[in-house]
This record gives C-alpha cells, sequence and structure tokens, in this order.
C-alpha cells in the first residue's frame, strides 16, 4: 500500500505517518526531513534549502524533484511507502506519476488531512522532536511518558525547528493555499483522494485514517 499525506503544516501527517507505518509495516519518506538532513550535513542542497526554508517557500521543485527520485523504489523495504511532504506543487506530482509509472508503482490513496487554522498554529507552536531517532512529540498534546526522555528509544535530547516560529507559518499557510492546496482537483478526479477531519485527538484522527484507506 502506498500512500501520500497531504495537509497544511501543522495538519499532523508527520504524528500519522509514524502510527501509520508501525501499524501497517510502511516506509515513510518526508521531504521535509530530508532537507533537513541536507541542512545538518551542509551538502549544496542544504545550503541552498536553508534560507528558503526559514522563509517558509517551498524548494524549487527540479531541487525536490531530483532529492526525491532516488528514493522511491521497489526497493524501499516494507510493504509500501508514506509520502509525508511530497508532491506539494502540480509540477511534483506529475513529476512523481512518471516515476511511478517507471518502478510499475501506485499511489493506493491519497488523505488529505483538514484542520482549522488556528489550530495549526497552537501545534506548531509546540512542536519538538527526539534529536536521535526524530519521534514526534508536543509541550500540550503529546509529551512523552517520562518527561525528558524519548518514548521511542530513550534519548534526552530534542530539537525544535527553526522555521516553526509564528512569523514563518503564516508563509508556510499561504504556501500551501497557493500551491499545494491546487493539488487536491488533481487526486480527486483520479478517485483516490480522501478527506479526514484532522481535529481531535490524535488517536480518533488515527482512527479515521485507517477508516479511509480501508480496502486498499
Ligand atoms: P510541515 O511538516 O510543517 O508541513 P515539512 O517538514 O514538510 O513541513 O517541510 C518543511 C519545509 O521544507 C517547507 O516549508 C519547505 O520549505 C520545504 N519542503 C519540504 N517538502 C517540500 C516539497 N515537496 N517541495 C518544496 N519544499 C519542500
Ligand atoms: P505536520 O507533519 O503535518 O507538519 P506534525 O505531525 O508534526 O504535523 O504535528 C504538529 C504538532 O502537533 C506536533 O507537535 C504533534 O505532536 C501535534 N499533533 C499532531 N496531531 C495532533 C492532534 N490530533 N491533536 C493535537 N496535537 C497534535
Ligand atoms: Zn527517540
Amino acid at each position: 500500500m502506498n500512500l501520500i499525506l497531504l495537509g497544511p503544516p501543522g495538519a499532523g501527517k508527520g504524528t500519522q505517518a509514524e502510527r501509520l507505518c508501525d501499524a501497517f509495516n510502511l516506509v515513510q519518506l518526508s521531504t521535509g526531513d530530508m532537507l533537513r538532513e541536507e541542512v545538518k550535513s551542509g551538502s549544496e542542497l542544504g545550503r541552498t534549502a536553508k534560507e528558503i526554508m526559514e522563509r517558509g517557500d517551498l524548494v524549487p521543485d527540479d531541487l525536490m524533484i531530483a532529492m526525491i527520485a532516488g528514493r522511491i523504489d521497489t526497493g524501499n523495504g516494507g510493504d509500501g511507502v508514506i509520502l509525508d511532504g511530497f508532491p506539494r506543487t502540480t509540477a511534483q506530482a506529475e513529476a512523481l506519476d512518471a516515476m511511478l509509472v517507471e518502478k510499475g508503482l501506485k499511489i493506493d490513496r491519497v488523505v488529505q488531512i483538514t484542520v482549522d487554522e488556528d489550530a495549526v498554529v497552537e501545534r506548531i507552536s509546540g512542536r519538538f522532536s527526539c534529536a536521535e531517532c526524530g519521534a514526534g512529540y508536543h509541550d500540550s498534546f503529546k509529551q512523552p511518558k517520562q518527561e525528558g526522555v524519548c518514548d521511542n528509544c530513550g534519548a534526552t535530547e530534542f530539537n525544535r525547528r527553526a522555521d516553526d516560529n509564528a512569523e514563518t507559518v503564516r508563509s508556510r499557510l499561504e504556501a500551501y493555499r497557493e500551491q499545494t492546496a491546487p493539488i487536491l482537483p488533481y487526486y480527486e478526479g483520479r478517485g483516490s483522494l480522501q478527506a479526514v477531519d484532522g481535529m481531535g485527538s490524535i488517536d480518533d484522527v488515527f482512527g479515521r485514517i485507517k477508516a479511509a484507506i480501508k480496502g486498499v
């Protein structure tokens, strides 16, 4: 089963991808995580992407398509992939289709997570993640079971993203509305789009996503 998770920043894509990977033995491909790795490593792509990400704009399509091209493969291990954060523009969606055709793969469902903008800002302001394994947390909504210790790997260091501030969130929401939302009709036309209400607890949303992908 191959899935795409679509939704504005802070909608819960990464959180739900973690749950889905465990439940269905899928591999998560997050272009945001990949870019943050590139920035950390100081690669050429990372140096280009850093400023763009800090502004809350989208990294150019050609760079993104080249970055993901090597990762979409039948040899990813697991029973399929979850694309989290890609595609984000019509050009990326079209390039993805071409890659999938070449590999003999297809996307089974595109899950659109819908959320109120106020909730997004609240979710993003409290977001942090494990520095070791990347597990996601929130100051109010998802604290580690033992304070300061990652549930998943036991590490005690955490990161907050440079772009998770109220200012940048506005640009990211605008980028979503203007460049990413227009790809929804593209998937709707093929009958693969399923909208899921992303408001409510993480468990509630997970239940709705499971229902939306039933039968795949
Ligand atoms: P969020 O989880 O808040 O939706 P991501 O971690 O997916 O954010 O992405 C962080 C930033 O990385 C984006 O604001 C954008 O600058 C860049 N980025 C990630 N994926 C893409 C993509 N597919 N196309 C262009 N830019 C991207
Ligand atoms: P995205 O990948 O779409 O940008 P995340 O999955 O990183 O979003 O979620 C953003 C923040 O909101 C994280 O700190 C996460 O723990 C928290 N979060 C995710 N889903 C929910 C939810 N249903 N209710 C409350 N907080 C949530
Ligand atoms: Zn961890």
